[in-house]
């Protein structure tokens, strides 16, 4: 009963594309809108932004997407990742559930980031670009990029939201030992930046912000583009190779899920193991229960508006139909830094809209009794915010032991947390409070939201 049990596919098997679900969906997503028009935007409005082979992504309705040989190259060194049944987990429960995760802690970074960051760079180097310009919250995607770049032979500079840049002194030397340059944000390296400080010179940075210093640094020169580590179409479509994977290995265990449960900051993990069976589902496939764990102080899906929105507080993006908290909208400090995000992914958010997935919102305390209960049973010390998502399979797996029935239960661990063993130190030592949004905050937020007339 205690032995491990682990799925381990070839390395020829690691899948040679990538799954886009645009392509199944029962209704279009709405259009990405000028954010001075709001008329649809073409691909020339992203094109000082992002390479074109990345805009084509964004658009396409292709079912499958050849994923490069040189990417799949770099793949191999951690891919395909380990499928685990918690076998150990299951017994402390006493469930009948047979519960399964997906590890992408393998990867170098620690993380599913470099799932998407390996193809983004590839494809700015065939475009002839030298610098990357991005945005980092607690500095997972910041050191997957600037990996990602070491490997393609391009420059990364990261702005990393303030108070991580404080807190999280090993996430920057990480980024900084791949030979990125990373920024303290908001900063006086941009109009934006200085705008804010400007008005308040200890601002604690927000991802909305640090969004805003990156965008306008690779507009302004030719030889730099912009780089996104979730919520976009094509980034959520390179992490669907961590579900096309987990399909091949739960048919290698004669499994299929009854549910599968991801955390949500932007959607792009959660979208990764989802979207491919979500997709089966729609082609006449199996049913699938869905669930999204996210934050329940930053609950853009079950507390968010359904709207369009820009992408971040200067303005600078497009506007998308999301469900969005407010681009002003500033979550407390709790310490899933991933998942304080104002939005969520455009096509997460659709098929939130369209019923075929389910959203929860959990205080930061559980998940961390739920962490560290997974940790004492499979010896993985979950990120922060993958402890969002084995809460959510914890408590799937227990209402499977109160009902009597064995369901199969798929969750993508989605990263290890040896880069925050402060915030279990913190949780250890009594200091982790359950923090609340301001609900003013939100009103206000909420209030100053674009006004769109949509097409009927
Ligand atoms: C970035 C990150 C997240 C949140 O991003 P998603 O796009 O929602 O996946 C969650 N977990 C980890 C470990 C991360 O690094």
């Amino acid at each position: 009963m205690s032995d491990t049990v682990k799925y381990v596919l070839e390395e020829s098997r690691i899948p040679k594309t990538w799954y886009n679900i645009q392509a199944d969906l029962p209704k279009p997503l709405p259009p990405v809108l000028h954010p001075g028009t709001h008329k649809p935007i073409g691909p020339d409005d992203l094109a000082p932004l992002f390479p074109l082979e990345l805009i084509l992504q964004e658009v396409s309705t292709e079912r499958e997407i050849d994923i490069p040989g040189p990417v799949r190259d770099v793949y191999r060194q951690w891919r395909p990742s380990p499928l685990y049944r918690a076998r150990r987990l299951e017994a402390a429960l006493g469930t009948p559930a047979r519960i399964y995760y997906k590890y992408e802690g393998v990867s170098p970074s620690g993380s599913h980031k470099p799932n998407t960051a390996i193809p983004q760079a590839f494809y700015n180097r065939e475009a002839g670009i030298k610098r990357l310009s991005t945005e980092t919250g607690a500095g997972q995607w910041g050191s997957s990029l600037s990996f990602a770049g070491r490997v393609f032979g391009l420059e990364v500079q990261v702005f990393m939201v303030r108070v991580s840049y404080n807190q999280k002194p090993y996430r920057r030397a990480l980024m900084e030992t791949y030979g990125a340059r990373c920024i303290a944000s908001p900063s006086n390296e941009t109009n934006s930046g200085r705008a804010i400080l400007a008005k308040s010179p200890d601002h604690p940075g927000s991802l909305g912000i640090a969004i805003s210093e990156a965008v306008e640094i690779a507009a302004q020169r030719d030889d730099t583009k912009y780089a996104l580590g979730s919520v976009l179409n094509h980034v959520l479509m390179h992490q669907t190779i961590i579900g096309t994977e987990a399909m091949a290995q739960l048919e290698m265990a004669n499994d299929y899920p009854d549910v599968i449960v991801g955390c949500t900051g932007g959607g792009s993990n959660f979208a990764g193991i989802a979207f491919p069976f979500l997709g089966a589902q729609l082609r006449g496939g199996k049913k699938v229960r869905i669930v999204a764990v996210e934050p329940a102080a930053c609950p853009s899906l079950t507390r968010g508006r359904y709207a369009y929105d820009f992408g971040d507080t200067a303005h600078l993006t497009p506007l998308t139909k999301m469900h969005t908290l407010g681009s002003t909208f500033t979550p407390p400090g709790f310490h899933a830094g991933g998942l304080r995000y104002h939005g969520m992914a455009p096509l997460v958010s659709h098929v939130k809209e369209l019923g075929l997935i389910e959203a929860v919102g959990y205080k930061q305390l559980q998940c961390f009794d739920a962490g560290v209960q997974f940790a004492r049973a499979e010896g993985i010390v979950p990120a922060p915010e993958a402890n969002h998502a084995v809460k959510g399979a914890i408590d799937e797996a227990i209402r499977c032991r109160e009902e009597g029935v064995s369901r199969a239960i798929l969750f993508n661990l989605c990263g290890h947390g040896h880069f925050d063993m402060q915030a279990y130190i913190d949780y250890f030592g009594g200091k982790l409070k359950d923090l609340d949004y301001d609900e003013a905050e939100l009103a206000m937020a909420l209030a100053g939201l674009p006004s769109v007339k949509e097409a009927a």
